[in-house]
């Protein structure tokens, strides 16, 4: 059985990164920035705060955030909603002009979608001790018998990032606890909570 050939991409840039360290660096934080957005829309829909952009020649052409749980979608991630958008922009599912700002490590199956994606850099903020996959758990990003490698960095803006989360967290936990707080009624005092 034949694929069909891949239509070409219709989008077509110069790689437009500028070459001072300073000048990459205020542009990681730009793109970073806008990121941070979209984590900001997830947290006000009660979801994990992560978001994500993607850029294609200096321009976000795609964003998307966290939603696993309004959209009853384990795969709901922000990079996943970014990069189904950012496909529909560009018409293809392989954009290797495209670079995907998260302000979050990303996860094993977004590390997956963004090498199928042939995305040509990644830039996360916060690491995810928990399910990061692009080195802090295990690295997908460092495996030489992949068919694709993309190109990451780590760190930009980590501190507003992990901090979105920290603050997320920890209101939702003293919300739990408030809502475990014995009540009146002292049959209610056999919490099983440890
Ligand atoms: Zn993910």
């Amino acid at each position: 059985m034949t694929q069909p050939p891949l239509p070409p991409l219709p989008l077509r840039a110069p790689r437009a990164l500028p070459d001072d360290p300073a000048q990459a660096a205020e542009r990681d934080a730009r793109y970073m920035r806008a990121a941070l957005e979209e984590a900001r829309l997830a947290e006000a829909a009660g979801e994990v705060p992560v978001g994500a952009v993607v850029v294609w020649n200096d321009t976000i052409i795609a964003r998307g955030h966290n939603l696993p749980i309004r959209s009853v979608d384990p795969s709901a991630h922000a990079e996943m909603q970014a990069l189904r958008a950012a496909a529909q922009v560009i018409g293809n599912y392989r954009m290797p002009e495209c670079e995907l700002y998260v302000t979050l490590e990303p996860c094993a199956m977004c590390s997956g979608a963004i090498l199928h994606a042939r995305l040509r850099h990644v830039v996360f903020g916060a690491s995810d001790p928990k399910t990061g996959a692009a080195g802090s758990v295990v690295n997908l990003f460092e495996q030489a018998q992949l068919n694709h490698q993309t190109t990451i960095t780590g760190g930009v803006l980590a501190d507003p990032c992990s901090q979105l989360l920290k603050d997320f967290f920890g209101a939702r936990r003293r919300a739990q606890k408030a809502a475990r707080q014995p009540a009146a009624n002292p049959d209610q005092n056999h919490d099983t909570e440890a």
